[in-house]
């Protein structure tokens, strides 16, 4: 999604990401992860292109993704660890497909038991938590 309602490209496939409730970008939102202003700034994919956080969506709505990268693949990792990021991801994306309708505003999008990072302190973080931007054929940026 966009700021003008013209949706961005998906990092992974390339196509529009057109609404709120495909976006990765506002699932990790909704889920406290990234700041308000990270909606404007950071390239975004379909949730389903990205199987190693749509993994931990459990949800008879949503169709079960499988991560096989080893170091992302849910089923190596700690159980516990795994069952709360699935309580976590799974909430986030039941809360986030009613918000089109639910007149919020975009700030109280979060899940209540959340909280957006300081933005200053979320920019300043490490490169590898910011997906690197990708030019498109034409050598413009996309976000
Ligand atoms: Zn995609």
């Amino acid at each position: 999604m966009a700021r003008c309602d013209s949706g961005y490209f998906c990092e992974t496939c390339g196509l529009y990401v057109e609404s709120v409730i495909e976006s990765e970008l506002y699932l990790r939102y909704v889920m406290g992860e990234i700041p308000t202003e990270g909606l404007l700034t950071l390239p975004d994919r379909h949730i389903r292109c990205n199987a190693a956080l749509a993994q931990y969506i459990v949800h008879e709505d949503f169709p079960p993704i499988v991560e096989d990268r080893p170091e992302h693949d849910k089923r190596r990792l700690d159980p516990a660890w795994v069952r709360d990021r699935e309580d976590l991801v799974t909430r986030a994306w039941v809360r986030l497909r009613s918000l089109p309708a639910s007149g919020l505003d975009v700030r109280d999008y979060p899940l209540p038991d959340v909280k957006p990072p300081d933005a200053a302190a979320f920019f300043a973080a490490p490169a590898e938590a910011l997906p690197a931007k990708t030019p498109d054929p034409e050598g413009r940026i996309f976000f």
